[in-house]
């Protein structure tokens, strides 16, 4: 509407359309910061007006708030990411709203040295490269509380706390196969929807810890007589098995 109206508003922005605010995932906001974008807003309808029962807005809701204290955590301003909820009938509302956004991204500065951040560039780069892979595992952690419905604002600073956010990324969990355990049955390595398991016939099964999301698969489906999988807390994960010591010689064969 604000375009066939002729609307004027700032031209330092990028818009990008998708089918429904819902589907702008946490990964998509990581991406443009990676990118160097020094603000992201994502425009919604009006909460509790969406035409279908999935009401994906209340999801982009509770993803921009999820989002906004990981920004915090990493160093970042939250102001730098916005949510507006407006109709596509209210082309003044979202010229204003641009606007708006558009002079407090600039008041800020550049992504990292604005008021209250101050971050090398490189390790920005690094800590938003960190979270980016762990988008998968925050998601399945925090997923009850991502489908929350919020009707007020009072309710949105209590959804995810500081000390919460902060906790997610001390205590995150990793898996390890035990190579004293792994009986090389192949399960796990067949379920893993990130190819992360190393193994093979005969051989140890290994997590590839840099290509692991950290679902939690390998932990539910090994067969409870080998028990092979751990989860791993606080700690560093012990390192891989090499290779050449991977091969289980069975005691059939030893005879
Ligand atoms: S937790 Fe296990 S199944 Fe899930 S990605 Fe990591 S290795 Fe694969
Ligand atoms: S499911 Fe368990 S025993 Fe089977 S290969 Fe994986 S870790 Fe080893």
């Amino acid at each position: 509407m604000a375009g066939v109206s002729r609307l004027q508003y700032t031209t330092e922005t990028r818009l990008i359309r998708v089918m429904c605010s819902g589907r702008v995932d946490l990964e998509f906001v990581l991406r443009a910061f990676s990118n160097g974008i020094d603000g992201v807003l994502i425009g919604g309808c009006r909460l509790k007006e969406c035409n279908y029962v999935t009401h994906g807005n209340y999801h982009a809701l509770t993803m921009a708030l999820l989002c906004r204290r990981i920004m915090e955590h990493i160093g970042l301003n939250p102001e730098r990411l916005r949510i507006e909820f407006m109709s596509s009938a209210e082309g003044n509302r979202f010229a204003e709203v641009m606007g708006e956004f558009g002079n407090s991204v600039k008041e800020l500065g550049p992504l990292g040295k604005g008021k209250g951040e101050g971050i090398d560039p490189n390790e920005l780069k690094s800590k938003l490269a960190g979270i980016t892979k762990l988008v998968p595992y925050i998601k399945l952690v925090k997923n009850e509380k991502l489908a929350s419905r919020l009707e007020n604002p009072e309710e949105y600073d209590k959804l995810f706390t500081k000390d919460e956010i902060d906790r997610l990324f001390s205590e995150v969990i990793s898996y390890y196969i035990d190579p004293e355990k792994c009986q090389a049955c192949t399960t796990c390595a067949k379920r893993c929807p990130a190819e992360a398991i190393v193994g093979g016939k005969n051989l140890i099964h290994v997590i590839d810890q840099e290509k692991c999301i950290k679902c939690g698969t390998c932990f539910e489906v090994c067969p409870p007589k080998f028990c092979a999988v751990t989860k791993i807390s606080g700690e560093p994960v012990p390192p891989p098995l090499p290779e050449e010591k991977r091969t289980i010689v069975r005691k059939s064969k030893e005879k």
